[in-house]
């Protein structure tokens, strides 16, 4: 297709700037936080009742029985389907519903759905209710333009992106929403530039660790065992010997930002004796602390091997049991993700280059996140491998005070992700 023969479209979704500005507000306004996962029954029915009127076949899926899932707070997803002229392949835009908590720092209301500037202000603007928007706007274009194709277009809202997926994206897979035959590609409008498509990213291995010690009177340390002291002889380790090691590995990823491009690893909270008593400002017993316990976060790269990550930070503990007298541990792995990167050659990426071509003028970036999100899933347990991020906004925003989305980068994204559509329905024309 060459760009001539997509202008109208394009003007269509020019002409629908204000909406999906408008629509990205009341998306914002339905707070879905999560912890503990808010009114997503609320968001899900908005969603599917817009897309009902539009003539889609709507299904709300309440992941009952799944983690997070309770009376009080529903896992309800929703799944909206169309289906073209004839049969065809299917095109899915998914986008999580949830967003994380608005914490500190905001000059503007984060529930509000400030539109000024031409941005739309508000938790979740960026990640990722702007680019579910876009996402709409551009399918409700392509049907009201009547652009013919065969196939099928699907839009779903999930749950719990930010908490894993599990009652989600992943709990849809293991019911065949992200697969064959039902599924061909998907697109996940996730906050990742416009002019870039997101190839998957690194993985992902967590572990707690709890070093033990023998409690003791506060006044004479030398009778116990101090579990801060063992967990401070591993940290003083793991900067000496890994951290330096870690920063040596590069990986051929295209990970952004750059400085991702690199294996890493956070210690992501660290609690060790006992409370303050008898509150947080108050003084903590007189006692040596008979527990600390670490959480990591480990980034690794696809040219890693998640034996190796959990072996190295094995070695060190294993050492210091043998060179500290009455160093012991114990460690639990919590969760882990291999790392995905879709091959460039694969229908879906060639369609996004090339409608980023059509509506930029630019060549496409393939880039990949630093961090996990539902790919993992559509990959893992719907064994389809076509499937990439591609929305508007900036990744560094993400999770921020004060986060908005540019309405100019919605509309750009909306016109890519209408193109590749069309493109992909019309088996590449
Ligand atoms: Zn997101």
């Amino acid at each position: 297709m060459s760009s001539f023969e997509l202008d109208p479209l394009f003007r269509r979704i020019e002409d629908r700037r204000e909406e999906v500005a408008a629509l990205t507000a009341e998306l914002v306004r339905i707070p879905t936080i999560n912890p503990p996962g808010d009114a997503y029954e609320a968001c899900a029915r908005f969603l599917g009742e817009r897309l009902a009127g539009r003539g889609f076949t709507v299904e709300y899926l309440r992941a009952e029985g799944a983690v997070g899932d309770s009376d009080r707070y529903p896992r309800t997803n929703v799944v909206a389907r169309i289906e073209g002229d004839g049969p065809g392949p299917c095109v899915h835009f998914n986008s999580h519903i949830d967003v994380v908590a608005p914490g500190e720092g905001w000059t503007v209301d984060p529930f509000a759905g400030v539109i000024r500037d031409g941005r739309v202000y508000g938790r979740g603007a960026c990640d990722m209710k702007g680019g579910l928007a876009a996402s709409i706007i551009a399918v409700e274009a392509l049907l009201d333009a009547g652009e013919t194709f065969s196939g099928a277009i699907e839009i779903s809202g999930t749950a719990d992106e930010e908490s894993g997926g599990y009652a989600g994206v992943e709990w849809l897979a293991e019911r065949g929403y992200f697969s064959k035959p039902r599924v061909d590609h998907v697109i996940i409008p996730e906050p990742l530039y416009k002019d870039s498509v997101c190839l998957g990213h690194r993985g992902v291995w967590w572990a707690e660790i709890d070093v033990k010690g023998r409690i003791a009177h506060g006044s004479m340390p030398f009778l116990g065992v101090s579990a801060i002291r063992g967990m401070g002889a591993f940290i003083e380790r793991v900067e000496r010997d890994l951290y330096p090691r870690l920063a040596q590995r590069r990986t051929a990823m295209p990970v952004i930002p750059d400085a991702a491009r690199q294996s890493t690893l956070n210690f992501n909270s660290i609690h060790g004796g006992a409370k303050a008593q008898p509150d947080e400002d108050g003084f903590a017993a007189a006692l040596v602390a008979d527990r600390c316990r670490i959480v990591l976060d480990r980034r690794y790269l696809m040219e890693e091997d998640e034996a190796d990550v959990r072996a190295e930070v094995v070695e060190i503990l294993d050492t210091l049991a043998r060179e500290r007298p009455d160093f012991s541990y114990e460690l639990r792995e919590l969760w882990s993700v291999p790392p995905t990167l879709t091959p460039p050659d694969l229908p879906l990426v060639q369609a996004l280059d090339r409608g980023i071509e059509q509506v930029l003028g630019q060549k496409s970036r393939h880039v990949a996140s630093p961090g996990t999100y539902d790919q993992k899933h559509v990959w893992r347990v719907g064994k389809l491998k076509d499937c990439v991020a591609y929305g508007p906004g900036i990744l560094e925003l993400a999770h921020q005070p004060d986060e908005y989305i540019e309405i100019d980068d919605m509309v750009a994204s909306a016109k890519v992700m209408a193109a590749a559509a069309l493109d992909l329905l019309r088996g590449g024309q």
